[in-house]
């Protein structure tokens, strides 16, 4: 048994950390919201008041924050982990965030005497709560190694991708791929009805094709067809429109660092962006379907 320390307990820190639990981990969690906190501590964690308290007595500490800003915040802030705790716990951010603070606060980690990757994750809440999660990782070998038994506690499928900062690298390119293809499935659904094909039909086709991909088959857009998908429940999230934008936004900003051609990635986003504006943000990703029905 390890004692293992969350930051950020929220939809998907909260699942992951149970998971650690039942486990039979120890588990201590900080978060600013007393709820998400009280959530934590109802499923067996020990609450603790601040980032700090909560490294103490903990080998570990794995942070699922909103964003960079957040990630610097609890890392690199004058009360944050690395000037205020001793380099034998190692560190896992598990936060979608910019490439550059994954690299800057991995660097500092490292220079600091810490064991630091990033480990963005893919599969969303339903995957949190089933520690089924994908883990692309980003960092030194002797770090990824010495993190890979909580990862597994949490997830089926991780993958080492590079040096620090390369599993945002694969997460911000696997979310474009996923943010430009949910477009792509649901306005060839939007067209099948008005071609008058059967949505079915389509499905039954469509996935046994060249079209075939995980917006189809996973996630279908139209309900009736997969019956985990959100549209089957009025596009509950699931992952909301204004995470995917988040997503898509981080991967153009690397595509313009980086000098790479993303001209769909580009149009995803500026849809994506449309589809929150007219108040859509808190739905399901997938709900940008109606808005491509509407014209
Ligand atoms: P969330 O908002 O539910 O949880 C984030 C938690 O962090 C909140 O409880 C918030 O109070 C807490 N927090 C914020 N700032 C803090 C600070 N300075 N100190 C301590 N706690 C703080 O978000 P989420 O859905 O759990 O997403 C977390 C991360 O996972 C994001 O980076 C997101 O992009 C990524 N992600 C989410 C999904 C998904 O489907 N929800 C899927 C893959 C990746």
């Amino acid at each position: 048994m390890s004692a293992i320390g969350f930051i950020g307990v929220g939809n998907m820190g909260g699942p992951m950390a149970r998971n650690v639990i039942a486990k039979g981990h120890r588990v201590r969690v900080f978060d600013l919201d007393a709820a998400a906190l009280d959530r934590a501590v109802k499923a067996g964690a020990e609450a603790a008041h601040s980032p700090v308290e909560l490294a103490r007595g903990v080998e570990c500490v794995v942070t699922m924050l909103p964003a960079g800003k957040q990630v610097r915040e609890v890392y690199l802030g004058a009360s944050g982990l690395l000037q205020n705790t001793n380099p034998d716990i190692y560190f896992i951010d598990s936060s979608t965030i910019d490439i550059d603070s994954a690299r800057v606060v991995g660097a500092a980690a490292a220079e600091a005497g810490f064991d630091m990757i990033d480990a963005p994750v893919s599969g969303g809440v339903a995957g949190a709560e089933a520690a089924s999660l994908t883990f692309m990782v980003g960092g030194p070998d002797a770090a990824f190694a010495r993190a890979r038994p909580i990862l597994e506690a949490m997830g089926k499928t991780i993958i080492h991708a590079g040096p620090s900062g390369s599993g945002q690298a694969a997460k911000i390119c696997n979310n474009m791929i996923l943010g430009v293809s949910m477009i792509a499935v649901s306005e060839a659904f939007v067209l099948a009805e008005k071609l008058g094909l059967d949505r079915a039909k389509l499905f039954e086709i469509a996935s046994k094709s060249s079209g075939q991909c995980w917006s189809l088959t996973s996630y279908c857009p139209v309900p009736g067809l997969v019956p985990a998908a959100p549209a089957n429940r009025g596009f509950a999230p699931g992952f909301t429109a204004a995470m995917m934008l988040k997503d898509l936004m981080l991967a153009q900003d690397a595509a313009s660092g980086a000098g790479a051609a993303a001209a769909l990635g580009a149009h995803a986003a500026e849809l994506y962006e449309a589809f929150a504006r007219s108040g859509q943000g808190a739905k399901d990703f997938s709900g940008i379907i109606n808005m491509i029905r509407e014209g």
